[in-house]
């Protein structure tokens, strides 16, 4: 698979994308992304059993070699939690007919050949009966 290690591996709440859940040292939970960042100001190292330590390296305390750099998740979250959409415009009513449309049946069929009566006429005649 790739990844250095399966423990912590989560999903984010907000993007689904794969994060690794590490224990900060203020003991709250901590997405990182799960692979190690350089460019990540995040050490993390994994602690004894399955869990992953993480804290921020100060000039005081370095980051040792048993931590590795991660990206803090929230950094790259690749969707924020999502407001209530506001209700969707409704889309617009039924394209009434245009003009043209409106007068194409009601106006008369093209010219028939000689000989050849318009079935249209024909059954308007026999509605009224003659
Ligand atoms: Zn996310």
């Amino acid at each position: 698979m790739g990844t250095i290690s399966p423990y912590g591996l989560g999903t984010c709440h907000n993007c689904d994308a794969p994060v690794r859940w590490a224990t900060t040292e203020a003991g709250k939970q901590q997405a990182l992304n799960p692979e190690p960042d350089e460019a990540g100001n995040v050490a993390a190292r994994l602690g004894m059993g399955p869990g992953w330590w993480a804290r921020v390296p100060t000039t005081e305390r370095p980051r040792t070699p048993m931590e590795r750099r991660f990206m803090p998740h929230a950094a790259t979250c690749g969707r924020p939690p999502l407001p209530i959409p506001p209700p969707r415009p409704a889309p617009p009513a039924q394209a009434r007919p245009t003009p043209l449309q409106e007068a194409l049946p009601l106006q008369p069929p093209p010219e028939l050949p000689p000989g050849v009566t318009s079935l249209a006429r024909h059954r308007l005649t026999r509605k009224d009966g003659r």
